[in-house]
């Protein structure tokens, strides 16, 4: 099942966050800064372990002060032209962070927008991406339940027409 909200990831108080980080996994600004502030130091501390991230993947951290039990770093693509496997990279954060997500039993996971920021990804396009992808996992896992977090005013108007 899908659900759309506006606000902060960081409140989410299901099973597990995504965060749009970058590969280095050290923090960053917008959804990926406000989630290391919320969390506290530690996550910092587990996320050094990590070696970073490539684009399109995605590795679990523990979530400290978090209400959720676990964050799901991913890396999405930095929009250039659309023709750089953009796309592609932007399907796969959203394909191996539901992986990932099963593999350690979560049934309520929260995504950001991811690349739709600072990255640059066009919303309507990142948007039909987002949603198409979680719809072909879900056809596959029903039980899962889903929650986009839409932060600006935007990215959940578009969802609200995509869903
Ligand atoms: P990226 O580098 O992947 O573009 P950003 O963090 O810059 O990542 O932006 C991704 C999306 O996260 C944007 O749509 C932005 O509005 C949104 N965002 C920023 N802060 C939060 C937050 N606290 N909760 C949920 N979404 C957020």
């Amino acid at each position: 099942m899908i659900h759309l909200i506006q606000g902060d990831i960081t409140k989410f108080e299901g099973d597990a966050i995504v965060n749009a980080a970058n590969s280095s996994l050290l923090g960053g600004g917008g959804v990926d800064g406000a989630i290391h502030r919320a969390a506290g130091p530690e996550l910092l501390q587990e996320c050094r372990t990590l070696g970073g991230c490539p684009t399109g993947e995605a590795k679990l951290t523990q979530a400290y002060k978090l209400p959720c039990k676990y964050i799901i770093h991913t890396v999405g693509p930095i929009y250039r032209d659309g023709n750089h496997g953009e796309a592609e990279a932007l399907k796969s954060c959203y394909a191996n962070s539901l992986k990932l997500a099963l593999q350690h039993d979560v049934k309520s996971i929260a995504f950001p927008n991811i690349s739709t920021g600072v990255y640059g990804y066009p919303k309507q396009e990142a948007g039909q991406i987002a949603v198409q992808t979680v719809k072909e996992f879900l056809s596959e896992h029903p039980e899962l339940e889903v929650w986009f977090y839409c932060f600006d005013d935007e990215n959940y108007r578009l969802y609200q027409q995509l869903l």
